[in-house]
């Protein structure tokens, strides 16, 4: 009977509180974000490992950024899968004008709609040991709602890109809170580009840098045995644009009055905030320098600005957003500093995202996703649903801007592994059912086999008593007294 007790306990403990008790069923997944890295940078023989993994990938000729193709909005819209204008990452910098005052890089930029949940909270709050590690990732070192991943690193370039890979592999394997879900921030090649320009010697040498490091973390994977659990995304926020200098440069200050209005945001685009009774004044200088002088640059009021930008219903949506054309920069005096230019060629990004220069790269592989699998360009907002389906996770009260429906041709099943894995845990549940049921009706076949086996024994040994008219002691004593009397004439003398 014990050990019937042993096997339903050891049943139950195994595989009814499977899922309270394990970590382990969880989809895995990383997506890794380059900085700039544009999608054609892959043509230039320079990343042997990303081509050959590109075989066993899905893939799109190029990913859609949204508008502005900056870093802090894009990577909000790949975390968040919402439109600049709905999570409020207008820019790099936005102008906070119920404030009167400029939002960089801190926990008010990324915080517009405190109902806003990245991936990696949803991750974390999706339970069943699910968890988050964010590597540098913009935006990942503040709390929503209340919540951090369960690991982060703080953005810092010094620190060597195989060191932040070697963290993110250890928090994949940690001993007490193992993240399924991990989201990478490199910095280059972007700064790279900024500083030379995407045609130059030394943003050849950051795409080398990327593909080598690319490798280092399939190595990984490999070392700490997760080659064949990982799902790997390597995507990028938006290309890079040649400018020439100094020739492609404006110097804003020679068109307009300076103390006439507020000035915000990274160029190519501008925020522009007229001060009280300035208004028209600002508006059609900035038109007649265009018009009438031949700038190249476009002042947009809220009307005008595009809706396929999603970026004109915000309240932090600026009066007049001024863009520069594709291949021009404001550059006043006090940012030259910034950029250190040193060559006739420097780089940058912000423009309308349908330029080619300004796409983006995605790559995908892993168990889940389709092999040398290609789907047309998408916008990257659409990656949240397709990574919340993945780690099956429900939907934010939120909803993405995006659609799974756009992606999710490149998965192997439709079914999310989580659903895979429910499917499995309920078949062996039913298969333990029945063998639990099998061993318990065995068991009482056998006990009552053996109850009949002991009443047969007990009535022929009844039946013999009928028959032989005593009982079994009674033969018994019988047998003793036939013996103790035989003894009684051999049995104490010795032979
Ligand atoms: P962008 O010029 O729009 O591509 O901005 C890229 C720059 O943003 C990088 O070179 C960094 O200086 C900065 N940056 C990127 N990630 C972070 C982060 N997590 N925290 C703070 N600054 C960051
Ligand atoms: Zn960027
Ligand atoms: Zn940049």
């Amino acid at each position: 009977m014990f050990q019937l007790k042993l096997f339903f306990y050891t049943f139950f403990v195994t595989f009814l509180f499977k899922p309270i008790i394990s970590d382990n069923n969880n989809t895995l997944l990383i997506i890794v974000s380059f900085d700039g890295f544009r999608y054609d940078y892959i043509e230039r023989n320079l990343t042997d490992n990303i081509v050959n993994l590109k075989s066993n990938s899905s893939f799109a000729p190029y990913m859609n950024s949204v508008f502005p193709t900056k870093t802090f909005p894009n990577h909000f819209s790949i975390a968040t899968g919402l439109y600049t204008e709905v999570h409020g990452v207008l820019d790099n910098k936005v102008y906070d004008s119920s404030n009167n005052k400029s939002l960089g890089y801190g926990y008010e930029l990324f915080h517009y709609n405190d109902d806003i949940v990245p991936l990696w909270i949803l991750n974390e709050r999706g339970g069943g040991g699910r968890r988050s590690g964010c590597s540098m990732w913009p935006g990942s070192n503040f709390e929503y709602q209340g919540t951090l991943p369960s690991h982060f690193q703080l953005y810092n370039s010094s620190v060597p890109w195989e060191d932040r890979v070697d963290t993110v592999f250890g928090w994949f394997k940690h001993p007490d809170t193992p993240i399924n879900l991990a989201m990478v921030y490199f910095e280059q090649p972007d700064d790279i580009c900024h500083k030379f320009g995407p045609n130059s010697p030394e943003i050849n040498t950051e795409i080398a840098r990327v593909d080598r490091i690319v490798q280092y973390m399939m190595q990984k994977a490999e070392e700490t045995n997760l080659l064949n659990k990982l799902n790997f995304v390597f995507l990028s926020d938006h290309g890079g644009q040649a400018i020439e200098v100094p020739g492609n440069l404006i110097n804003l200050d020679s068109y307009i009055n300076k103390t006439w209005y507020i000035r915000d945001g990274v160029p190519p685009s501008l925020q522009i905030y007229p001060v009280k009774g300035k208004e028209i004044d600002v508006l059609k200088t900035l038109r007649a320098a265009r018009n009438e002088k031949g700038a190249n640059f476009t002042a947009y009021t809220q009307e005008q600005m595009l809706d396929r930008w999603h970026y004109r219903h915000c309240k932090r949506t600026p009066p007049i957003l001024l863009l520069a054309d594709l291949g021009y920069l404001f550059l006043p005096a006090e940012n030259e500093k910034q950029y250190k230019i040193t060559t006739s060629e420097i780089g940058t990004h912000g423009y309308d995202p349908v330029f080619s220069t300004m796409r983006a790269f995605f790559m995908a592989t892993g168990p889940m996703f389709k092999r040398n699998f290609k789907i047309d360009p998408f916008e990257n907002i659409n990656i949240y649903p397709l990574a919340a389906h993945m780690l099956g996770l429900p939907l934010p009260l939120i909803a993405p801007n995006g659609t799974l429906s756009t992606l999710q041709d490149i998965l192997v099943t439709k079914t999310s592994a989580a659903d895979e894995n429910a499917t499995t845990y309920i078949v062996a549940v039913i298969v333990m059912i029945i063998a639990c049921i099998a061993t318990l009706l065995g068991w009482l076949f056998l006990r009552n086999y053996l109850q009949h086996k002991e009443k047969l024994r007990k009535s022929s040994i009844a039946s013999y008593k009928i028959l032989n008219q005593g009982t079994d002691e009674e033969r018994l004593y019988e047998v003793r007294d036939t013996q103790s009397s035989d003894c009684d004439d051999d049995c104490d003398s010795p032979t």
